[in-house]
């Protein structure tokens, strides 16, 4: 007798436009990329179609270096629903390019977690549909 699968609880899906699409493209692809504008040479951080600076809707991308350094962090402790199993700890990360991103924090405890500590993008494959860039300390902490 064939036995129904479990199902498998997804992690919740980031918000994806048309606008935003290429930045989870390339995580998939396990690049952190970050839109430029074609025009002034500014980059910008979340994705949007047009620089906030001068007006422009030409863009492309340019690869980060993966570096950057913790800003602030929060913990999440709600909701705690499949498949996350504990809270969250999700950080606000400034590049070493400049801009900032929100991402989770991985390889630390909350107690050694310090604002400025060094950090290293890698990139959590969930599922076949999405990779999630997130961060870990970029030098070895006690726990
Ligand atoms: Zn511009």
């Amino acid at each position: 007798m064939a036995t129904t699968p479990t199902p498998v609880a997804l992690r919740p899906r980031p918000v994806m436009t048309k606008d935003t699409a290429f930045f989870w493209e390339a995580a998939r692809q396990h690049r952190l990329v970050i839109q430029r504008c074609t025009r002034c040479g500014r980059l910008r951080h979340p994705p949007m179609p047009s620089c906030p600076h001068c007006l422009s809707l030409e863009w492309d991308t340019v690869d980060a270096c993966g570096r950057g350094m913790l800003t602030t962090y929060t913990v999440l402790h709600r909701p705690l629903a499949p498949p996350f199993t504990g809270p969250q700890l999700i950080g606000v990360i400034t590049l070493e390019e400049g801009t900032k991103l929100v991402a989770g924090l991985v390889g630390v405890e909350r107690n050694r977690v310090a604002i400025g500590m060094p950090l290293q993008v890698e990139f959590l494959d969930c599922d076949p549909e999405l990779t999630l860039p997130v961060f870990r300390p970029a030098v070895e902490i006690e726990q």
